[in-house]
């Protein structure tokens, strides 16, 4: 995705492009806001670009997992899968004219205060700039963990973690090993159980879980969701700053109240 220049300086940097990060931006736009959002991937989304394992989805509902200024009728499912999700927030950011103000492979390797300056100073993959502000939407859970188990440098079969899933490698018939019985494990355990030979779930703490009523959403219950969305609050100007004139503008995002343990999904041939 195609990136114009960093300015030399910005009223306000914002580090990331997942819910958090776009949130952000959004509300400075409407706020009248400079502001310039810096990614390190070529696209954005954050959690729901990089996790495409079979059966990604959300676990609380998709109509509780959404912007609260960019209600959403048309969720497929009670909770949609990652897909429906990723081009949810690549349509708000579209429609909020964000995507134009996100500068895609800038990754941020340094951010320093200049207390004389006040001002940030930002190392980017793409350049340098100042910020008088830095919002941080980096991302909880952004970087996959993969434990340091003793011996998994020599481990000769194919071996990918969760959040980086290789959809080249067919694990049908294959002996396969998931480590973690986290949200994401729960999630994609049931989908790869009927396809492979055998399969071996380690388990170090054993979460809570409750059965997982998902439905698809009927035609009528999406047209009535779409008769009671509130009046789409005021679109920013083309250059991303525009104003929040509603009382109801804010651009809090679904918060994660639980943590996610990060399974790695091990195959080896038989
Ligand atoms: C599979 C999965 C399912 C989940 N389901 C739910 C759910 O149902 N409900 C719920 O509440 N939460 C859920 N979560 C938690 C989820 O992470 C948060 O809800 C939310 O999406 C986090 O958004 P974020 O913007 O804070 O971070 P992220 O979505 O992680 O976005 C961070 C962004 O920052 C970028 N970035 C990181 N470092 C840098 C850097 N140095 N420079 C530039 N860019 C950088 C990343 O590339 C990424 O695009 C889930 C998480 C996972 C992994």
């Amino acid at each position: 995705m195609a990136s114009s220049s960093l300015p030399d300086h910005v009223r306000v940097a914002i580090i990331g492009s997942g819910f958090a990060g776009l949130g952000a931006a959004i509300a400075l736009g409407r706020a009248g806001i400079e502001y310039v959002v810096l990614e390190r991937a070529d696209d954005l989304g954050g959690t729901w670009r990089d996790n495409q394992y079979p059966g990604c989805r959300c676990d609380v509902p998709s109509h509780l997992y959404s912007f609260s200024f960019a209600p959403n009728p048309e969720w497929s499912e009670t909770y949609s899968p990652q897909p429906e999700i990723w081009e949810y927030l690549r349509r708000t950011a579209a429609q909020h004219e964000v995507t134009a103000n996100i500068r895609f492979e800038h990754e941020v390797h340094e951010a320093r205060f200049d207390p004389t300056a006040r001002r940030w100073a930002l190392d980017t993959a793409g350049g340098h700039l100042t910020a008088d502000v830095v919002i941080l939407g980096n991302g909880p859970l952004a970087e996959p963990a993969v434990p340091d188990l003793p011996g998994l440098d020599r481990f000769e079969g194919t071996m990918f973690h969760s959040a980086h899933w290789d959809h080249d490698h067919d694990l049908s018939g294959e002996r396969v090993a998931v480590i973690g019985t986290g949200a994401s494990a729960i999630q994609f355990v049931p989908e790869i159980q009927p396809q492979v030979a055998h399969l071996t779930v380690f388990q170090r703490t054993p979460p809570w879980i409750v059965p997982h009523r998902n439905r698809r959403i009927t035609r009528a219950e999406r047209a009535l969701y779409r008769r009671a969305r509130r009046p789409a609050l005021r679109a920013p100007s083309s250059t991303g700053a525009g104003s929040c004139s509603s009382p109801g503008c804010s651009a809090t995002p679904a918060r994660s109240t639980r943590s996610r343990s990060w399974p790695v999904a091990i195959s080896t041939s038989r």
